[in-house]
């Protein structure tokens, strides 16, 4: 078997081969980019080097980058536990070329690498190229790909952005064939959603930069960044098409079992799979100094933090569960990645005190929910204003209260929601008129209001939040 961490190597060691400069991650809060919450791609921490702007003693490089997508443009929170192919943290195996080689050699690098590194079987394999590029699918012809496993594409599906600014440029995409016993469809039909057809690499030809008004240039070099998602690879190798399945992954799933001396496979096995997934994003984003907080990025790892909790709660157990679970992520994960190791008490610390804290509110704001919708009627919307009061009094982020709906098929008045939110925040103004420190909270307001009311999560008062 090939081992999540086997193929790390296997990747890295091949594009060292190929004169590739193999650089560590770089931690998941971006350093001097405030245009993006978290790392979400290996060429995040590259930026600056396609661009033109730095320039390093290397023009290859490969890596296995920490990612996070918990919001902005990439934001799969609300695939995880659902979809077998989606994580909120993840790692990106990536190699790049710095304005050096180009299209003709990153395809063939790409497809050596699958086929014969990997031995990966190759009638499985499909891709996907950008609907203009001739030129890329004549490179995945002359690599020995058949031209109806060529599949051109319009949409931004393969134009890749890391988010609203930035370099970028169209791309060329391998796609995974589970089988027949699986749902879904090839890229670009209908039924492209589904588990069947897995995306594992996707190769990124840069060569534009697109500003905020809009606009975009043509980068002066032409560059190479690819990302490829290791998890999904080790799925398809471990001969599953459930990431869930995979031997690291499902090596914390037990553990999450263990702890709440549940059945990993029994109902509860879609709480498992979030307890798993949202462990390990907690623990990197600790490691990397975020703490849990009521805005910016500290709140986005409060709302990861408490969303897994109130699963491990569903799970039954009494007493909190997560800081249990970060040795068993430690013996997994710490060899590849040291600061885990380093940060391991003060994680184990943090997911403690927020659940032992959160439980307080949780079993009260769980039981205001049930009341709430036993009188509702079928197919009617939480309304907004309950949704806040969790939010305001028991410390439920949205988001949780969402998920939780989810598993009953219910939604949330989001609409009512943010309504409640500003009427909150307008009392908070009037009171505060006069104090002589209004210029402040205008400015406090300003940002709450460019965020809009379900992003901004700085305001509290008297709330459970306001206690932590
Ligand atoms: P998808 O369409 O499946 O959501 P994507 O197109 O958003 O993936 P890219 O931005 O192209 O993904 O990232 C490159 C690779 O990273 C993907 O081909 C995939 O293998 C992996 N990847 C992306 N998002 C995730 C995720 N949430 N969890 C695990 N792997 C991911
Ligand atoms: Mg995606
Ligand atoms: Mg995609
Ligand atoms: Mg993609």
């Amino acid at each position: 078997m090939q081992s999540l961490n086997d193929i790390r190597s296997t990747f890295l060691g091949y594009f060292e081969k190929q004169g590739h400069q193999v650089v560590p991650s770089s931690p998941l809060v971006p350093r001097n980019d405030p245009t993006l919450m978290f790392a979400n791609s290996g060429m995040v921490q590259f930026k600056n080097l396609f661009t033109g702007v730095e320039h390093r003693d290397y023009k290859r490089a490969t890596t296995a980058q920490k990612c996070v997508r918990a919001g902005g443009k990439h934001n799969d929170l609300d695939n995880v536990g659902y979809t077998a192919r989606h994580h909120t943290f993840f790692e990106m195996l990536g190699n790049f070329s710095f304005g050096d080689y180009f299209k003709s050699d990153a395809i063939p690098f790409a497809w050596e690498l699958v086929t014969k590194e990997l031995g990966i079987d190759a009638k499985r394999l499909l891709v996907t190229v950008y609907h203009t590029d001739d030129e890329a699918a004549e490179i995945w012809k002359s690599v020995g790909v058949p031209e109806d496993r060529i599949i051109r594409i319009a949409t931004s599906d393969n134009f890749w952005m890391m988010g609203p600014t930035g370099p970028c440029g169209p791309c060329t995409e391998i796609f995974f064939d589970h089988g027949e016993k699986y749902w879904g469809g090839p890229p670009g039909s209908p039924e492209e959603d589904g588990d069947r057809f897995v995306e594992i690499w996707n190769l990124v030809f840069m060569q534009n930069e697109q500003f905020e008004d809009g606009s975009m240039r043509a980068l002066d070099m032409q560059s190479i960044d690819t990302g490829m998602g290791i998890e999904r690879v080790a799925a398809l190798l471990q001969g599953t098409n459930d990431n869930y399945a995979t031997d690291l992954i499902r090596a914390l799933i037990e553990a999450s079992a263990d702890a709440t001396s549940t059945d990993p496979d029994g109902p509860g096995k879609t709480h498992h799979r979030v307890i798993a997934d949202h462990l390990r994003s907690s623990s990197f984003l600790i490691a990397d100094g975020v703490m849990p907080s009521n805005d910016g990025r500290g709140y986005v790892l409060r709302r990861i933090m408490r969303r897994a909790m109130r699963h491990a709660h569903m799970l039954g157990s009494k007493d909190p569960v997560m800081h249990r679970l970060v040795p068993s992520l430690v013996r997994q994960m710490g060899a590849a990645y040291p600061e885990l190791h380093r940060a391991q008490p003060l994680i184990e610390e943090t997911l403690k005190l927020e659940e032992t804290r959160f439980k307080q509110t949780l079993d009260r704001g769980l039981k205001l929910l049930d009341d709430e919708l036993s009188g509702l009627p079928e197919g009617t919307k939480l309304p907004g204003a309950s949704a806040f009061k969790l939010y305001d009094t028991y410390g439920f982020p949205l988001d949780l209260t969402q998920d939780a709906l989810r598993e009953r098929g219910r939604e949330v008045d989001t609409d009512g929601f943010d309504a409640s939110m500003a009427e909150q925040k307008a009392k908070a103004r009037a009171a505060w008129s006069g104090t002589g420190e209004a210029g402040d909270l205008a400015l406090w307001f300003d940002i709450a209001e460019t965020h809009g009311a379900t992003d901004f999560l700085g305001y509290d008062t008297e709330s459970a939040e306001g206690q932590m």
